[in-house]
């Protein structure tokens, strides 16, 4: 779906990077490096895309608001028609800020506090996704009518090594096969009527058969419901995990045949059974992924044992996975470089060198890239860390008190506008007594 040229030299879309650029000198100039970028179209289009795909289908797409806590950002996703997936308190004040109703909020949390599920059914509630039997009871009166628990598998759907999911059966999350249908008897006795399914088991992952395999387990766990409870199923949701192209030789998610095949699996379900869930997503590294970059300055090339170039940021205030699953094979993000001499060019073939290019924390893993083959990068270049608008600025922390870069929104008619600003000392000054 990326590809727009065959040999790409981005990971983030072309058409992207193209609207990004026209304005970078500017947003520089104005806010400094580093900085987090988002391209507001790129953003619409993908998704109104996504819900193309769907179009056939009974379907409800809940932002995972983890991915891109920014309001600025959460209000594209309501004005998209999306709900949101929220696992703590913040995260619902965040979501009805931006206007979004009951119906509109999955609250999937996990290790769930009692006062937690207070937060979620103030404000008229949410839809309560429960992920232990034994938080049932901690869900305060009055019981909701509506609520949907996460199911987990277990090694059946173990799937490939190294992943961030690859065993179900040894995360925390969900409730096992022996448990989910007392779960359910367990929510009746309660006070509920009215049930939904979920599940999450995968994290960014390429293939669409994945996802497809998870639909049809969940169909099929819709069946038993059914038989053995007399439970219709509303709404089935299998969580995020649609992954996104980190790497050059990674292929694009194909939103389409995904869509495509879950329709005639919804449909075919129908015709024999006479009723189909609605099918959910709580995508958020697929919506706004590979629509943001972190534009931060080279300011030092450094010949050790081997190459290193320093920018002025850290993995750890603003592009945690590098450093975080860097180790794992994962947590990649491609850069390219932005000439010094005008910063709306991107540089494209010339010398290359084999580089790791490293921010300023004492910490060993603050490396967003390692051994890579790279353009050479001169001094006050530009780096554009690509696929940063998801699970980047939201992970990051003090560590080492390094402080966050500012985010920009590019919107769609080209002007662009600041919505968070950059961190400064007096913010960490903050919370600590004064002496
Ligand atoms: C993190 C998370 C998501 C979003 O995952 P993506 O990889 O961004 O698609 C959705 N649902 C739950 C429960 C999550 O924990």
């Amino acid at each position: 779906m990326f590809i727009e040229t065959k040999k790409r030299k981005t990971m983030t879309p072309k058409s992207t990077i193209n609207r990004i650029l026209p304005v970078l000198p500017n947003i520089i100039d104005k806010y400094g490096t580093a900085v987090f970028i988002y391209d507001e179209l790129g953003i619409r289009k993908n998704a109104e895309r996504m819900m193309k795909s769907f179009s056939g289908l009974d379907f409800k797409q809940y932002f995972a608001v983890k991915a891109c806590p920014n309001i600025h950002i959460l209000k594209i996703m309501k004005d998209l028609g999306f709900g949101f997936d929220c696992s703590s308190p913040f995260e619902l004040s965040l979501a009805r800020i931006v206007g979004a109703t009951p119906d509109d909020i999955m609250f999937t949390s996990n290790n769930t506090s009692v006062e937690m599920f207070r937060r979620a059914q103030e404000h008229g509630g949410s839809i309560i996704n429960v992920d232990d039997i034994n938080q049932i009871k901690n869900i305060p009166p009055p019981f909701p009518e509506l609520m949907s628990f996460r199911y987990n598998p277990g090694k059946d759907r173990s799937n490939k090594e190294g992943g961030i999911f690859d065993d179900p059966s040894e995360e925390k999350f969900g409730v096992p096969e022996d448990d989910l249908l007392n779960a359910y008897r367990m929510a009746q006795v309660f006070g509920a009527w009215r049930f939904g399914l979920h599940t999450m088991i995968v994290s960014n992952e390429l293939d669409y058969q994945y996802h497809l395999e998870t639909i049809k387990m969940l169909l099929s766990i819709v069946m038993i419901l059914k038989r053995e409870l007399g439970i219709q199923i509303e709404f089935m949701n299998i969580g995020g995990g649609i992954g996104i192209p980190y790497k050059p030789d990674d292929k694009p998610f194909d939103i389409k045949a995904l869509g495509l095949e879950a329709t005639k699996l919804c449909q075919d379900f129908k015709k024999e059974n006479g009723f189909v869930p609605q099918l959910c997503t709580e995508s958020g590294r697929y919506i706004t992924g590979p629509y943001g970059v972190l534009a931060t300055r080279v300011i030092n090339r450094m010949k050790k044992y081997k190459t290193f170039i320093g920018v002025d940021s850290n993995c750890l205030s603003s592009l945690v996975r590098p450093a975080m699953y860097g180790k794992l094979g994962g947590g990649y993000h491609h850069i390219t470089f932005v000439d010094r001499k005008d910063l709306t060019v991107e540089k494209d073939g010339g010398d290359m060198e084999n580089v790791t290019v490293v921010g300023s924390m004492c910490e060993g893993t603050d490396r967003f890239a390692f051994d890579r083959d790279m353009v050479k990068a001169e001094i006050g270049d530009v780096a554009l860390c690509h696929d940063a608008g998801a699970h980047t600025l939201a992970m990051s922390g003090n560590y080492n008190s390094g402080l966050r870069p500012p985010e920009v929104l590019v919107r769609p008619d080209g002007s662009y506008l600041l919505i968070s600003r950059r961190e400064t000392e007096k913010d960490l000054f903050q919370r600590m007594r004064p002496i």
